[in-house]
């Protein structure tokens, strides 16, 4: 079984690799961001609560984020594969809130990856990359555009709203102010390791895998 916290900045691959790894080991795959933009794109009541906040690349409430999460980590306790959390949490509270739900449940604790990419690559990452519509897979910037079908699945390709430059820098600055106090507040609960995102999604995916098959 593997119980996975996926942490990492803005354009690490958390996503890609939470979906290679979830697909690949049939986890079940919690990514809040996809959970937002998708009430976004349904114009949900949570949808237009949220969007501004999407757009700025700050982040959603702790209240908002633990009243959504809530249910959805007491039911982790159902899967029998292992569950991977992708995007969750993001602030110190978060992380206390995701601890204390796990422990009263007795949910077997999880593996933290903190995927680990320097600065310079991030920004050149996500400026103009594209995301599917269905929010499981990016293309690199270059390699297709707008409305072409994602190569993996063939739903529209688009570019997210906060990975345009400007909110790209906000959003890692978010992530030093407040994600990192997160991995901090797990380091004292959880096994935490840091995995090199450098090189080819498959590369990254070996090395998570290496790691997993020895942890768990
Ligand atoms: P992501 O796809 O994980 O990069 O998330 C996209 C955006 O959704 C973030 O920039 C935040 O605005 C919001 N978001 C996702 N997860 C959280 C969370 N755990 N807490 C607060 N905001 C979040």
């Amino acid at each position: 079984m593997w119980n996975v916290v996926l942490m990492g900045p803005p354009g690490s691959g958390k996503g890609t690799q939470a979906t290679r790894l979830s697909e690949s080991r049939n986890l079940r795959h919690v990514s809040t961001g996809e959970i937002l933009r998708r009430a976004v794109r349904s114009r949900t009541e949570l949808g237009h609560q949220v969007e501004g906040v999407l757009q700025s690349g700050g982040l959603v409430s702790d209240d908002l984020m633990m009243g959504l999460m809530s249910d959805a980590l007491t039911r982790l306790h159902d899967q029998k594969e292992g569950w991977l959390l992708d995007g969750f949490p993001r602030t110190a509270p978060q992380a206390a809130g995701l601890v204390a739900i796990l422990t009263e449940k007795g949910i077997v604790p999880p593996i933290v990856l903190n995927i680990v990419v320097p600065e310079e690559e991030i920004v050149e990452r996500l400026s103009g990359r594209l995301t599917c519509s269905d929010g499981n897979h990016v293309a690199p910037k270059g390699s297709a555009l707008e409305g072409d079908p994602c190569p993996e699945c063939g739903a529209d390709l688009y570019i997210r709203n906060d990975d345009k430059p400007e909110t790209v820098r906000n959003r890692l600055k978010v992530f030093h102010e407040k994600t990192e106090e997160a991995l901090a507040a797990l380091v004292d609960v959880y096994r935490v390791v840091d995995v090199d995102g450098l090189g080819t999604p498959a590369q990254v995916t070996e090395r998570i895998r290496v790691v997993l098959e020895a942890a768990c």
